[in-house]
């Protein structure tokens, strides 16, 4: 009898504690913290709702915390979803989350054997909002094309991955997760440039690096050589990557 009672009086307690504190906070302070959750991992933020209802609410609803949610450290719910992870998903691409909107975008636009070329704007916004492979595979696209301003639009978030120093990083996270998830098969989407990014010839600013020296990480990948043979280096191997002919 006494136990009974003294658990009935630590579960009011605990309830007690818990209701208060959490329910009690101001709202901008729940959605800085479920922020702060999101932008860190899926999985924290999926369990996290458990704690109140207020949590629960704000992390099935508001759509700013969604669009924020990252799968980074859990490519697999991402790539491999489970029917409970789906539901998650859909309401983050909904919300226009980079992750996902990299991850469909990806998956559609290099469908085998018919792409989507919807896939395609999934990347452009995801590269737009910062997300570091959809820049590099986005604007390595872009690079492909033999029009100026597609060209100078692909430079543009390459360059940017550049002076980040993280194109060799973000590069083998891409190769990583098309041998893990995707299995390419050459689709047609985009073709092979015809011509050079850089038209000097020959150009002194690679050529005289070229069989001397070797890119061994990022930090190799200095700004004093040809930007443009840079950038043509990268596409062969961005054209191995994906299997283009
Ligand atoms: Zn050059």
């Amino acid at each position: 009898m006494a136990s009974t009672m003294k658990s009935e009086i630590e579960k009011s307690e605990s309830n007690n504690t818990m209701g208060v504190s959490i329910e009690m906070l101001p709202e901008s302070l729940i959605l800085e913290v479920l922020a702060k959750v999101a932008s860190e991992s899926v999985v924290d933020f999926n369990n996290v709702k458990v704690c109140s209802q207020k949590f629960k609410k704000f992390t099935t609803e508001e759509n700013n915390l969604l669009k924020i949610v990252s799968f980074e450290d859990y490519p697999k719910i991402l790539w491999e979803p489970t029917k409970h992870a789906l539901a998650i998903i859909k309401r983050c691409e909904e919300s226009g989350n980079p992750d996902v909107l990299f991850c469909k975008g990806l998956r559609e636009y290099f469908n085998y054997p018919n792409g989507n070329i919807d896939g395609l704007e999934k990347l452009k916004i995801a590269a737009e909002s910062g997300h570091k492979l959809a820049k590099y595979v986005y604007g390595l696209i872009m690079l492909s094309s033999e029009n100026n301003e597609s060209m100078q639009e692909g430079i543009e978030h390459i360059r940017f991955l550049k002076m980040a120093k993280c194109v060799m990083h973000t590069r083998n996270k891409i190769d990583e997760i098309t041998k893990k998830y995707l299995f390419i098969y050459y689709n047609g989407m985009f073709v092979r440039r015809q011509t050079r990014v850089c038209k000097s010839k020959p150009c002194k600013g690679w050529g005289l690096r070229r069989g001397k020296w070797i890119m061994m990480n990022d930090e190799d990948d200095d700004l004093s050589y040809c930007e443009y043979c840079r950038w043509d280096h990268e596409l062969e191997i961005f054209y191995q990557i994906f299997r283009v002919r």
